[in-house]
Formats: C-alpha cells, structure tokens, sequence
C-alpha cells in the first residue's frame, strides 16, 4: 500500500475481503480467495476477467475464465469489488474503495489511473446552466495517452 498513481495522489485502504465475504454468510473458496489476492496484488490495478482468471489457474488449473466471471459476480454483488467499464468491450475488476473514482484510460497502451470528483468541480453546475441537465451520480470514464505514451 506504500505506491501511489501520480495522476490520483493517495493510496487506498483495502476492504477486507475474505472477513466481509464470511461475515455475510457467504463461503470464502479457494477460488475466491484467489481471485481476491490477484485483484489486491498491486495498488490500483485493473483487471479483466482474463488476466484474473489467468492467476487463479496458477494455482487451481481447473478453473475457467466463466467459473470466474460466476464468482467476480458474487464480489460485485456483496460490494467488495467494482466492476467498471471502461471502453468497449473492456470490463475491469478492482477492489472496491470507500470513495468514488473516475477512470482516465490510455489509448495506446490502456493503461488506466484514477482521478477523484474535485477534478470535475463545478461541472454539476455549468452543465445545468447550459443546457438544465442534471448530472446522474455516476463514474465517469476519460480517453487520453499516459505520460509514457504521449511521449
Ligand atoms: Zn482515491
Ligand atoms: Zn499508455
Ligand atoms: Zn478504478
């Protein structure tokens, strides 16, 4: 937990997982706590169900990327993991965290980063002066190039 993203500035306290997933009456498997150690191994990550089912199958060559895909499900459901879209047809899994993130995505090489809600400030407002919407209360996701690639 000592790393943090530049563009997002702090490092995130993890949910505990496994003990949450027990307190709700729900069973923690093998797989599941596989899928939690992959999805906390590094500060930030975002992974697809792929690259998650990619490191249960070191462990359990069993398993399959649907088998998977069933128990991320049972995460997002009971709130320990956010299931984000980001792009087309990329799906990220991440821990869930105690405050909202937007998504900044990379188009070269789809690196994402986090930004908080004051980067959007008063857009709530200036977007209800324009045109009288108002914003849903929702996770925004941004397109851009990482500082690597905009090189
Ligand atoms: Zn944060
Ligand atoms: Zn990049
Ligand atoms: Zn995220």
């Amino acid at each position: 937990m000592s790393e943090t993203s530049p563009a997002h500035g702090h490092a995130h306290a993890l949910p505990a997982g496994p003990a949450l997933l027990r307190a709700r009456g729900r069973r923690l498997t093998r797989q599941r706590e596989l899928i939690w150690a992959a999805l906390t191994a590094e500060p930030d990550a975002h992974l697809s169900v792929d690259q998650i089912a990619a490191r249960v199958q070191e462990e359990l060559p069993s398993v399959n990327a649907s088998t998977v895909y069933r128990s991320l499900d049972v995460l997002v459901r009971e709130g320990l993991v956010l299931r984000s879209e980001l792009g087309s047809d990329r799906t990220f899994y991440e821990p869930a965290h105690d405050h909202r993130h937007h998504h900044v995505v990379c188009r070269g090489c789809g690196a994402v980063a986090h930004v908080h809600d004051d980067l959007f400030e008063d857009l709530q407002t200036r977007v209800d002066k324009v045109c009288g919407y108002a914003l849903a209360d929702e996770e925004v996701t941004l397109f851009g190039f990482c500082p690597a690639c905009r090189e």
